[in-house]
């Protein structure tokens, strides 16, 4: 069974613990540890392809540039996450793709650009334009999605898969 290692990279707090889970386990726990970095695998049908993703939600500050390093070395592909309500964290999302393309020393891969907390669009700051505009530029597919009402979850994942199989 083909085997792909996915990395959830993005600023703190903007949800790639909460999508992972609900992508891992289909539910939404408030209480997770920001601290806690670890790896979940789940067994995917995409395009009557059986496949096995490998899912490593980072949770790295600054301080740990030569572990994000390492975990960009090692990942196939790349899901890059902002919150809409902070467009900080969509500067920052630009600038993780930017380091990956310098560490892979190549434009050529997989990354799906993710705003998250789209259930939250009455203080957004962030709209879908600017997020798209951004995902033109470091050629990544994009979704907003919503980790809470478990909106485009799953789809950031097939996506990811789909990407990566050209590869
Ligand atoms: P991480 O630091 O990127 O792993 O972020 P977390 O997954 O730990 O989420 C940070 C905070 O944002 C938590 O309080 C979550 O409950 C909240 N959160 C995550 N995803 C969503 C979402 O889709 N909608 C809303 N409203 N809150 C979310
Ligand atoms: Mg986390």
């Amino acid at each position: 069974i083909p085997e792909y290692k996915v990395v959830m990279l993005g600023s703190g707090g903007v949800g790639k613990s909460m999508l992972t889970t609900r992508f891992i386990n289909g539910n939404f726990s408030e209480d997770y540890d920001p601290t806690i970095e670890d790896s979940y695998r789940k067994q995917c049908e995409v395009d009557d392809m059986t496949c096995v993703l490998d899912v490593l939600d980072t949770a790295g500050q600054e301080e740990y540039i030569a572990l994000r390093d390492y975990h960009i070395r090692s990942g196939n592909c790349f899901v890059i996450v902002y919150s809409i309500l902070s467009k900080a964290t969509l500067n920052e999302a630009e600038a993780i793709a930017n380091k990956i393309f310098q560490t892979k020393n190549t434009y050529d891969v997989p990354i799906v650009l993710v705003g998250n907390k789209c259930d939250c669009a009455t203080s957004r700051k962030v709209t879908p334009e600017e997020g798209r505009e951004v995902a033109k530029r470091i050629k990544s597919g994009f979704y907003e999605s919503s980790a809470k009402e478990g909106i485009k979850v799953d789809d950031i994942f097939i996506q990811c898969v789909r990407r990566t199989k050209h590869f």
